[in-house]
């Protein structure tokens, strides 16, 4: 994508989403990292149903520590891997009490040593909490990033290396937040909603998805113009043709 479109995309991202921000639900440092660590393979909505009741009894790594393996269990059976989630979540509040004085680090290597921690969860903390200008790349970046060309690749990986390279640093802290975003709420996965997309000008997705009120007045228009060129026969004449059809082909033969 040139120079300019990427300008363009992010300027009008910009417009539509202004502040754009994680859509999970946090109160401190702590309870991100835990967010995050949650919604592995999970959805943020799924996340949040379950977080306040955990975070209501610890949202802190001591209070974490306290409440225990099977606490946390409980608290988060409704999330997806919660077994291994929960455990995770309890190795990680030991380790930032044993190492980092209860306070969640804000380097990448740290924050990559902790259990249940790979570089898209440290990639989102380090952006939200300490406005580092990481582009962690979900599915919905992924194919964004895809989609409109913006940064092609096989690989989240692939696609973060080429957003480091291309996104101009005025919309690196912003650019994660709006592609997840767009892709969440307009560029879907089964149908995008191009007729809505404020990008659409500089996107060469295709076929793209039609506005569907649009198509459905377009083939109610069809209809009426069908009928007023070939009124339908009536359906007493419709059976006297069927029923009269072998007659004819009989005939025929005899000939
Ligand atoms: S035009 Fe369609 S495919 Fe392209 S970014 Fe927009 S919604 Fe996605």
């Amino acid at each position: 994508m040139k120079r300019a479109d990427i300008d363009r995309l992010f300027t009008v991202l910009e417009q539509a989403m202004p502040a754009p921000k994680t859509e999970l639900e946090f109160t401190n440092t702590f309870t991100l990292l835990v967010s995050v660590v949650l919604s592995a393979q999970a959805t943020d909505k799924g996340v949040n149903a379950a977080t306040p009741g955990l975070f209501a009894l610890a949202d802190n790594p001591h209070a974490m520590l306290a409440l225990g393996e099977e606490g946390v269990r409980d608290k988060i059976k409704t999330i997806g891997l919660f077994n291994a989630k929960a455990k995770n979540v309890i190795a990680l509040s030991r380790i930032l009490i044993e190492k980092y004085g209860g306070e969640v680090p804000a380097s990448r290597e740290a924050l990559q040593s902790l259990p249940g921690v790979g570089r898209k969860t440290a990639s989102v903390v380090m952006n939200e909490a300490f406005g580092e200008p990481t582009i962690a790349v979900d599915t919905h970046v992924f194919r964004v990033a895809n989609r409109t060309g913006l940064a092609p690749g096989k690989t989240p990986d692939a696609v973060e290396k080429k957003l480091e390279a291309i996104v101009p640093e005025r919309w690196k802290k912003g650019a994660h937040h709006w592609l997840i975003l767009h892709g969440r709420y307009t560029c879907l996965a089964r149908k995008p909603r191009c007729w809505t997309c404020v990008i659409a000008d500089i996107c060469p997705f295709k076929p793209k998805t039609p506005d569907p009120e649009e198509e459905a007045r377009l083939a109610a228009e069809a209809r009426a113009a069908g009928r007023r060129l070939a009124p339908p026969r009536p359906r007493t004449a419709r059976k006297a043709a069927v029923k009269k059809a072998p007659a004819r082909k009989a005939a025929r033969k005899t000939r």
